[in-house]
């Protein structure tokens, strides 16, 4: 058996960077990458901090934002061979093809789904990743690692505007300035000029000042039931109640990430949904996009990137960066 270097989850639920995990193996469809550039972000700590989850996918590799290069695709049919030697991105969810959602055209919410990383699938947090040929995309030149590693996370940013038509002119809040708001924000603003950032941290803000899109400090912001759509990407159980509060009656809510730390009571969460019956208020989830999308995005320079990310790490850093509380600093990347 060969071995290669990858973050892992142990036995006890721990993240553990390791000399010594089995090399991943070709399936029929599928390619080896070697991950060259690659992203730390909130669902894998949110994996690795759920102890019942970390224990339960105990073996597996972490990560699941990357590019890398195709070094062997023997297994991963036409398209396999023609990605062979190309710099790739990848889509992270591996369909079964036969259920009921793939046969509808919702593959992406299959019932049986593999996730990169995530969900019963290893990640690409190692110098070697198994996935499907059918998964990866080919970056174009001009795109370099640093720019190409957020082709999935503007894809997601940009599927939110599949969730409600713009018309005319709507006023339209973002909430929050971690990763997916500084990203939807840029894909909302270039849609329609009234769509401000609401934030907490001013150096995030001041990324909206370059990019010449409004934005203001969640706190002085009033409760005024006047926006037509918010979407929040806080991850929070506040930020519900923020966009609950700024949301017009017969407007729309869309959430980017399921609110995680709620602590709220069940008395206080029936309040907030008595005020979205009231107001008949839409509620939206929203997930994954095209990452044909959130590359030519990247290709046009219609999304930036640059200043996102904070700092870069090596594999051996990784499981200390996943333990660590998100700091406001920004993204943490890692090169192999
Ligand atoms: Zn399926």
């Amino acid at each position: 058996v060969l071995f290669v270097r990858a973050v892992v989850i142990n036995e006890r639920g721990e993240a553990v960077c390791s000399n010594a995990v089995a090399a991943p193996v070709a399936a029929a469809g599928e390619v080896i990458v070697r991950p060259t550039y690659m992203l730390v972000s909130t669902p894998d700590r949110e994996l690795v901090r759920s102890r019942g989850a970390a224990v339960a996918a105990a073996g597996q590799v972490l990560g699941h934002q990357f590019v890398g290069v195709v070094e062997e695709a023997s297994q991963g049919g036409a398209y396999g061979a023609k990605l062979l030697g190309k710099r790739v991105v990848g889509s992270i969810t591996v369909a079964c093809g036969v259920c009921d959602l793939c046969k509808g055209g919702l593959s992406h919410h299959c019932r049986v789904r593999t996730v990169v990383g995530l969900r019963g699938r290893s990640g690409c947090f190692a110098e070697k990743l198994a996935i499907p040929a059918a998964n990866l995309l080919a970056v174009p030149e001009g795109v370099e690692d640093a720019r190409a590693v957020f082709a999935y996370a503007i894809s997601s940013a940009a599927h939110v505007s599949a969730a409600f038509r713009v018309e005319g002119k709507p006023y339209i809040s973002v909430l929050g300035d971690g990763l997916m708001g500084l990203l939807s924000v840029q894909v909302m603003a270039r849609l329609n000029a009234r769509v401000r950032l609401l934030g907490k941290h001013e150096k995030k803000l001041l990324m909206c000042e370059r990019w010449g899109i409004k934005h203001r400090l969640v706190g002085e912001v009033g409760r005024r039931l006047d926006q037509d759509v918010i979407v929040d990407c806080t991850g929070s159980a506040t930020g519900l109640v923020d966009a609950l509060g700024m949301v017009r009656p017969r407007g729309k809510v869309v959430l980017k990430r399921g609110p995680v730390d709620v602590g709220a009571s069940a008395k206080e969460s029936a309040g907030w949904l008595g005020g979205l019956v009231e107001r008949e208020v839409e509620l939206i989830g929203s997930r994954c996009g095209s990452l044909s999308e959130g590359l030519a995005l990247l290709k046009d320079r219609l999304v930036q990137v640059e200043g996102l990310v904070a700092r870069t790490v090596g594999l051996e850093d990784v499981p200390g960066v996943l333990m660590r509380e998100r700091g406001e600093g920004g993204e943490v990347a890692v090169r192999t």
